[in-house]
């Protein structure tokens, strides 16, 4: 297929930064690009397809039973001894989906389509064309041929591997301790007590600095998965294996996808732009550091960007000076508090395990819901103080 060598957008990535950045640069009558090395957008997915409501909500979709599968009404803790702690948001509204995300990344690539962009697959960008360190465009691999296409603004929503950013200068490697290795399995034949729950084990025996998860994707399949620090001597599928060995819940169950993928669960880059580019999503860092949820902030920043980019478009402005209004605005919006819920996450992994089951009997459950906004630390670390005075030493500091 032939394609046009000049457009005002290109954006490197079709993931749901990617696809919902070019919805939006496109609603705006920008000519946008889409390229991914992927021959099918959505698969493979590195995903536990857990999505809320309020990033369903900023999409503009209605969840839609062809890819929202299973409604989650909250989710069950489950300490390292055991103790289960019932969290309940349907009343708070809290909602959320367990998504099939191969068909609901296509949907929305097909709504930016609908909108006027053009996707380009199987195109792998091996490099940026720049002019006076100006980002112009891209090169791009495909049919085994190398093709250069041009464009005002480079967006670069390249994922956790991201070396788009890289080309432009822009640092973004992350030391092992601030990523969580992800690995996961679908399976069929799962007993699921109650569908509307997410559940998540913890210990350090578990998943060191992370958790296993439980999502249910109807009546009896599951993505059962886990992330632990990236640094860890064993790997997250020795974890994973483990504990599934162990669990005679799924003696009869049997797997039916296999995904892995790095989850940054760090400080987002320090810069996101550069003259004519931006960088939007996980090629970011832009993941909810608690839980490693990234899919809705990826999007967020993508609607962010398109507004700011297609003004600086309209302005016949495009340098890193104009673009930062973008960064300024992300950090206003979702910065501030992935800062905060990076304290939590800090916290959290100083704990032991005992510590961790002071926390299960002394703290309000709606107070763990809200540790995953940055919200309520000082209460969960009052609470293991008065419970457990000698972690007076390390927790003081996190009252700060
Ligand atoms: C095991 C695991 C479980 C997870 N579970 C959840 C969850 O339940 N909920 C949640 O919200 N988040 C979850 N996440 C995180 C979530 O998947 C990411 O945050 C999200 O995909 C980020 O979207 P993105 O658009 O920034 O990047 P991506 O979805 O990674 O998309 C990047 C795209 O760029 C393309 N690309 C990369 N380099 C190039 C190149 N050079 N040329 C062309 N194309 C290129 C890739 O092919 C890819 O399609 C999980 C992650 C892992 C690893």
């Amino acid at each position: 297929m032939k394609y046009d060598k000049e457009w005002d957008v290109i954006v490197v990535g079709a993931g749901p930064g990617g696809s919902k950045c070019a919805h939006e640069f496109a609603k705006r009558g920008m000519k946008t690009l889409v390229i991914d090395k992927k021959q099918e957008i959505g698969a493979p997915k590195r995903c536990g397809e857990g999505l809320s409501m309020r990033w369903i909500r900023i999409t503009g979709q209605k969840p839609n039973p062809k890819w929202a599968l299973q409604e989650i009404r909250g989710a069950v803790l489950i300490s390292p001894r055991g103790k289960k702690v019932v969290i309940d948001t349907s009343k708070t509204g809290q909602t959320g989906y367990i998504i099939e995300r191969k068909m609901w990344e296509k949907e929305l690539a097909a709504e930016a389509i609908r909108s006027g962009a053009k996707y380009m697959l199987k195109a792998n960008v091996i490099d940026l064309i720049k002019e006076d360190d100006t980002v112009k465009g891209v090169v791009v691999e495909r049919d085994g041929k190398e093709e250069q296409y041009f464009s005002k603004i480079v967006i670069a929503a390249d994922g956790v591997d991201s070396r788009i950013a890289r080309m432009a200068g822009i640092q973004t490697t992350i030391p092992l301790t601030e990523c969580d290795s992800g690995y996961q399995y679908e399976m069929a034949n799962v007993p699921i007590e109650d569908p509307y729950k997410m559940e998540l084990y913890f210990g350090k025996e578990v998943a060191p600095r992370g958790y296993i998860w439980v999502f249910p994707k109807g009546k009896d399949i599951a993505n059962v998965g886990i992330g632990i620090i990236g640094s860890s001597e064993k790997t997250a599928k020795f974890y994973l294996d483990r504990w599934l060995e162990n669990n005679s819940r799924f003696k009869d169950a049997s797997i039916i996808e296999i995904n892995a993928g790095v989850i940054p669960v760090c400080a987002p880059i320090e810069t996101m732009v550069a003259n004519g580019l931006m960088v939007i999503g996980d090629a970011a860092r832009m993941i909810n550091p608690i839980h490693g949820g990234g899919i809705g902030s990826a999007m967020e920043a993508g609607i962010i960007a398109a507004e700011v980019g297609a003004n600086a478009i309209r302005e016949g402005d495009v340098t890193r000076d104009r673009l930062m209004e973008y960064q300024k605005r992300w950090h206003e919006v979702r910065g501030k508090e992935f800062e905060r819920i990076l304290k939590v996450r800090k916290f959290f992994e100083k704990l032991s395990d005992e510590q961790m089951e002071i926390i299960a009997d002394a703290v309000d459950p709606k107070v763990l819901v809200e540790l995953g906004h940055g919200k309520g630390l000082a209460t969960v670390v009052k609470a293991l103080i008065k419970a457990s005075p000698s972690a007076a030493k390390f927790a003081m500091s996190f009252l700060k």
